[in-house]
């Protein structure tokens, strides 16, 4: 059996993250990168707009400024972003809080999904050049940490420590690994919301700020604004039962006037925190997921703004109107009705912030607008952690969105470096 003084589950930014840090820092230190894709470096891989301000990213039940910043210093100096520059903001800025609504000026980078995969490309090859070992397409499928072993789909795997990093979509996988280790957890948050989908002439603010970060009253907030040449697209998921149901999602590819197609999207996000008696935020997320898909005939839903202040569901023809001008950029959705599907409480909060974005940037509510249900993100186990490294049982540590300590590329790559500092005790 092959022994390693660190092994990484997950080659997503909170795994590169860690061994960035920990091969510069011990260069001599024997570390392996695990994962179950091919390629990856997980969600690297969409869209690659980066974040760099404080509180963008990081749940604030692990982070504050002062940490958060220290972090994000090192993640700055190893990334090199190109900020964008922003103008006019003052002017946004006035609008909002004439409303009560407000909007962060953020330091942020855009690749793009094909800028993505070239700084991809070269992470992989400068770890290899340092001597991590890269295993890809290689799964974990269980742990023993009296053995200080972990089992993949190929082989039997020795550790000095262990971070597992699974994203997202490893949220059943992390709370397998938990069950296995006694870990206490809870998962009682999720962000449930829509995301609009128009021409950049009725979202004119993105030609200012790439990714404009409004905050609502409610807990609403915008989240991943992608322009130029932009798309919506779906994400898979299965339930523990093994029922398939889709969130949506946006990326764009880098800025390129040819390939331009006019659009932009965002998503439109409430938080949800359930309390007494204590529900499973997973659990509730799972079962909007699949009314929306019982109602799509499988798929995510799309209803044109002028179908949804009518109070009438969108049809195909409603996608081929002379007033509804584009095409959605996502084929597979369904026209449908989603005030049907999405419960009232959080629809209420989401139209209320569509008006209010409306009167800060008229056009957002053009009849033309498509509203596409459900946008959900899954990102809230929160595991007991037993130090600020979060480590969860001896020499294991968890980083990344799917352990609950970010929320962004940024964000993930600040928790795997924070996570890095605690496995180094084991080395
Ligand atoms: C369409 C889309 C667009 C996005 N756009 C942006 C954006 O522009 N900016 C931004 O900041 N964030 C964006 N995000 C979110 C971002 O991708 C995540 O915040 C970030 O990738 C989280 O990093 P992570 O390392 O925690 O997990 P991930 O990046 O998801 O990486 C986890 C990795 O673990 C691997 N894995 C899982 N289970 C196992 C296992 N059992 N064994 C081995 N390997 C395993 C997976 O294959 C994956 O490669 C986007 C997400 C999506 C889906």
């Amino acid at each position: 059996m092959e022994t390693f003084d660190c092994i990484i589950v997950g080659t997503g930014p909170a795994g590169m993250g860690a061994a960035f840090s920990l091969i510069e820092r011990h260069p001599e230190s024997r570390i392996l990168m695990l994962d179950k894709t091919p390629y990856s470096t997980g969600g690297m891989r969409n869209d690659c707009k980066m974040n760099f301000t404080f509180p963008i990213g990081f749940p604030l039940e692990y982070w504050d400024e002062d940490v958060a910043d220290a972090y994000l210093d090192e993640v700055m100096k190893f990334l090199r972003p190109d900020i964008l520059p922003k103008s006019n903001i003052e002017t946004y800025q006035a609008r909002a809080t004439r409303l009560g609504c407000s909007l962060l000026e953020i330091r942020q980078t855009h690749l793009g999904t094909d800028g993505g995969l070239a700084l991809i490309k070269d992470l992989q090859e400068r770890l290899r050049q340092a001597g991590v070992v890269l295993a890809l397409g290689e799964t974990m499928t269980d742990i023993d940490n009296r053995a200080k072993t972990i089992t993949t789909d190929k082989r039997i795997l020795g550790y000095r420590s262990l971070l597992v990093a699974p994203g997202r979509q490893g949220f059943h996988f992390l709370q397998e690994v938990m069950q296995k280790l006694d870990v206490p957890y809870v998962d009682n948050i999720v962000d449930v919301g829509i995301r609009l989908e128009t021409r950049i002439e009725h979202y004119p603010i993105v030609k200012d700020y790439y990714d404009p970060k409004f905050y609502f009253k409610e807990k609403v907030r915008t989240f991943c604004t992608n322009s130029g040449n932009a798309h919506v697209v779906r994400e898979k998921y299965a339930t523990a039962r093994g029922d398939i149901w889709y969130s949506v999602n946006g990326h764009a590819f880098a800025a390129d006037e040819k390939r331009n197609n006019g659009l932009v999207n965002f998503a439109l996000l409430k938080t949800v925190r359930l309390t007494e008696p204590l529900a499973s935020g997973q659990e509730f997320a799972e079962h909007l997921g699949m009314i929306a898909a019982l109602m799509g005939g499988g798929r995510p839903l799309m209803q044109r703004v002028g179908d949804f202040r009518l109070g009438r569901r969108s049809k195909e023809a409603t996608f081929n109107g002379d007033l509804y001008d584009f095409r959605p950029s996502l084929q597979g959705a369904s026209p449908s009705d989603i005030s049907l599907a999405m419960p009232s409480k959080i629809l209420r909060y989401i139209w209320s912030a569509m008006k209010n974005l409306d009167t800060i940037v008229p056009g957002i509510l053009h009849p033309s607008t498509i509203m596409y249900y459900p946008e959900i993100k899954l990102y809230a186990n929160k595991p007991q952690y037993r130090d600020e490294h979060f480590q969860v049982a001896e020499g294991v540590f968890f980083a990344g969105d799917g352990a609950g300590t970010s929320r962004g590329i940024t964000g993930a790559w600040a928790s795997g470096i924070r996570a890095s500092r605690g496995m180094e005790e084991y080395i």
